[in-house]
C-alpha cells in the first residue's frame, strides 16, 4: 500500500515536471520570438537611419548634396549622406522640388550595410518610398514583399507591423514593416520597444532625436514616408524551436528516468524494510518460543531421567508455569501407578516362582525318596500319586495364571446365553459339597428355582465356585455357608455368606490383588491356594458388568455380594415381593 501511495505521488510529480518542461518550452519559444521580433524592428530602424540618397542623374551631384547636408546638419563621418528632410517639410516649393530631383533612388553599399546591421537576424530587406523609389536586398532575388498600405494610417508618423508571410512555396518568412514618415537628421529614430521580457535591445542605443519642427499627428502636409521591411526565414526559427523541443524532450526523458530510479530506490528500500521486519520478527518469535519452551524443556529433561529404578518426576511445581502444572501433576500420578504396577509385576514374578517352586520341590523330594532304594510296587504307586497331586496343583495355578492373562489381553470374551441361574447355583453347591463335608461345614442354598437369565454361565460358575470354595476353606469347623439369590430393584443379587475366620479391615481392600493372601488364612488354606481366586472373580465380575462388594468382620465371617444387571427372562420368585 505504501508503495502504491508513493508511486502515485511520484507519478504526480512526474506529470508536473512534464507540464513544467512544456511550459518552459513554450516560454522559451515566445521569448525567442520576441527577441527576434525586437531584433527585426531594431534592424529596420537601423536601416531607416542608413537610407542613402544617391543622385544618379545630374541635376544635383553627390558633392552638392553632401554640401547641402553639411550646411544643414552636422557633418557625418559615415559613407552616406543624410538629407535633412525635416528641414524641407515646411517649405514645399523649392525644397520639395529639390528633394524630388535629388532622391530618385535608394542604394546601399552591401558591406557597409552588413557592418551596420547588428545581429544579422534579417536576411531579406526591402525599402519602398512614397515616391516609388525602392531597394531590395539581393537575397530577395525576384521575390518581393508586398505591403498592405491599409494597415498604415496616412497621418501616422511611425508605425510597424509584424507578419508571417509566404515569399514562395517553400519559403516562409517573419517580417516587420516599419513606416517612417519623415527622414530625420542623423540616427534619431526612437529606440525600438524593449523586448517583452524587459531585456535590453540588441544593437547600439540610438542617440536622442532632434526636435521635429512639426510633429502634429493630424498634419497632412507633405510627409515622404518610407516603408522598411526586414524579414528572416522562419525555417531558422523552427530549427531553434526544434532544439528547444529537443531540450524539452530530453528534460522529460531525464525526469522519466529519475522517476523510474526513484521508484526503484523506493522499491529496494521497501524490500529492505520488509526483509528487516521479517528477520526481526523471526528473531523475536524465535526468542519468545525459546522462552516459552524453556519449562517444557525442563519437564522433558525430568521425564528423560525416569527409569525402571527411579519413577520420581524430578521437578518441583514452582519451576513450572501454571499451564504445565496440571500436566506435571497428572504425569506424577501416572508414574505412581506405573511404579505400583511395576512393583506388582515384580511381586507377581516372585509369587509365581514361589508358587511353582512349592509343588515342584514336593515332587522332587518324592522322586528322590522313590529312587533312593528299590521299593515295592505299592510304595511306588503311592509316590506317583503324590507326584501327580503336585502336578495337578501346578496345573491349576498355571490355568489360573492363563485365565488372568487372557482377561488382561481381552482374549476371554463375554459369551452370553440363556440359562437357569438357580440350577447353576445348585450345581456349584454340589461341586463344593465334598470339600464342605471334609471341613465339617454346612453348605446351604436360599432362593427359588427357575431363575432364567441371559448372561455368561461359564464365568458366573467360576465366580460362584471361587467364592464358595473360599467360604468353605476359611471357615471354622461346624461353620456354615449360605448361597442366596434374590432380586432387588431389577438386579439379581448373589450373596455368599460364611461365619468363618473373617478378614482384617486393613486387608479387606487387598484381597482382590493377585497373589495376595492374608497371613492368618494360611493355616486354613491348603497347598492349592495361591491368592489368584479373587483376582479372577474381580476380573470376571467386571467383564459381566456386575458389582462386587465384600463385608467382613474378623472372627465373625464374611459376605461377598455380586450385583448382576443381566436381563431377567423368567422371574420365578417375583411374586414373593423380594
Ligand atoms: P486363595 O487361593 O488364597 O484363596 P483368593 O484370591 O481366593 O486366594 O483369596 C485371597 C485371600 O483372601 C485368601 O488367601 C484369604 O486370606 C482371603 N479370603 C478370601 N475369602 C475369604 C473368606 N471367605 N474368609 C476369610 N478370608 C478370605
Amino acid at each position: 500500500m505504501a508503495y502504491r501511495s508513493a508511486s502515485r505521488n511520484l507519478e504526480g510529480r512526474l506529470s508536473l515536471q512534464k507540464e513544467l518542461a512544456q511550459t518552459t518550452y513554450k516560454d522559451r519559444c515566445r521569448d525567442e520570438e520576441n527577441r527576434l521580433d525586437d531584433a527585426l524592428l531594431f534592424q529596420a530602424q537601423t536601416l531607416a537611419r542608413l537610407v542613402q540618397f544617391h543622385v544618379d542623374w545630374g541635376k544635383l551631384r553627390y558633392l552638392d548634396l553632401h554640401t547641402l547636408g553639411l550646411l544643414t546638419s552636422p557633418a557625418n563621418s559615415s559613407a552616406y549622406v543624410q538629407v535633412p528632410v525635416w528641414a524641407l517639410q515646411g517649405t514645399r516649393g523649392f525644397a520639395f522640388d529639390l528633394f524630388r530631383r535629388a532622391t530618385p533612388a535608394i542604394r546601399f553599399d552591401p558591406a557597409e550595410l552588413l557592418t551596420r546591421l547588428d545581429g544579422q537576424v534579417a536576411e531579406f530587406f526591402q525599402i519602398d518610398t512614397a515616391w516609388n523609389a525602392s531597394y531590395k536586398s539581393n537575397s530577395l532575388e525576384s521575390m518581393s514583399m508586398e505591403i498592405n498600405l491599409a494597415t498604415f494610417a496616412p497621418n501616422e508618423v511611425l508605425h510597424w507591423e509584424y507578419e508571417d508571410l509566404h515569399l514562395s512555396e517553400n519559403l516562409k518568412v517573419r517580417r516587420v514593416v516599419l513606416k517612417a514618415s519623415r527622414f530625420l537628421l542623423g540616427p534619431t529614430l526612437p529606440a525600438p520597444p524593449r523586448n517583452r521580457n524587459g531585456g535590453p535591445n540588441r544593437g547600439p542605443e540610438p542617440p536622442p532625436p532632434p526636435p521635429p519642427r512639426n510633429n502634429n499627428a493630424t498634419d497632412t502636409s507633405f510627409r515622404p514616408a518610407i516603408f522598411i521591411q526586414c524579414a528572416y526565414d522562419l525555417a531558422k526559427r523552427d530549427i531553434l524551436f526544434a532544439s528547444f523541443a529537443q531540450q524539452r524532450d530530453e528534460d522529460i526523458l531525464t525526469f522519466a528516468s529519475e522517476h523510474k530510479k526513484d521508484l526503484e530506490e523506493f522499491r529496494s528500500m521497501l524490500a529492505a524494510i520488509n526483509l528487516f521486519t521479517f528477520l526481526a520478527g523471526g528473531g523475536i518469535c524465535f526468542w519468545l518460543v525459546r522462552i516459552g519452551l524453556a519449562p517444557l524443556n525442563l519437564l522433558t529433561a525430568a521425564v528423560s531421567r525416569i527409569n525402571e529404578k527411579d519413577f520420581n518426576l524430578d521437578i518441583t511445581e514452582k519451576q513450572l508455569p501454571e499451564e504445565l502444572k496440571p500436566i506435571a501433576i497428572r504425569l506424577g500420578l501416572t508414574l505412581d501407578q506405573l511404579k505400583k504396577a511395576f512393583a506388582r509385576e515384580k511381586q507377581a514374578t516372585a509369587d509365581i516362582s514361589h508358587e511353582l517352586r512349592t509343588p515342584l520341590s514336593a515332587m522332587l523330594a518324592t522322586l528322590d525318596l522313590a529312587l533312593r532304594k528299590s521299593r515295592s510296587a505299592e510304595e511306588y504307586r503311592a509316590m506317583l500319586v503324590d507326584c501327580r497331586e503336585s502336578c495337578t496343583n501346578m496345573h491349576k495355578d498355571v490355568e489360573r495364571l492363563l485365565t488372568l492373562a487372557r482377561l488382561d489381553a481381552g482374549a476371554d470374551p463375554f459369551r452370553p446365553e440363556l440359562f437357569d441361574l438357580s440350577h447353576l447355583a445348585s450345581d456349584c453347591i454340589k461341586m463344593l459339597s465334598p470339600l464342605a463335608k471334609t471341613k465339617g461345614v454346612e453348605l446351604l442354598f436360599e432362593g427359588e428355582s427357575n431363575l432364567e437369565i441371559h448372561s455368561d454361565p461359564g464365568k458366573l460358575k467360576e465366580i460362584l465356585v471361587n467364592l464358595l470354595h473360599n467360604a468353605v476353606q476359611y471357615n471354622k469347623p461346624s461353620g456354615s455357608v449360605f448361597l442366596r439369590l434374590s432380586l432387588r430393584l431389577g438386579s439379581i443379587i448373589i450373596e455368599v455368606e460364611d461365619n468363618g475366620i473373617g478378614i482384617e479391615a486393613s486387608k479387606k481392600n487387598r484381597i482382590f490383588e493377585r497373589f495376595f493372601r492374608v497371613e492368618a488364612s494360611r493355616s486354613h488354606g491348603d497347598s492349592t491356594n495361591c491368592g489368584l481366586g479373587l483376582a479372577i472373580v474381580k476380573g470376571y465380575a467386571e467383564l459381566l458388568g456386575a458389582g462386587l462388594d465384600v463385608t467382613s468382620e474378623l472372627g465373625q465371617g464374611s459376605t461377598f455380594k455380586i450385583v448382576l444387571h443381566a436381563p431377567l427372562i423368567k422371574e420365578a420368585f417375583a411374586a414373593t415381593g423380594a
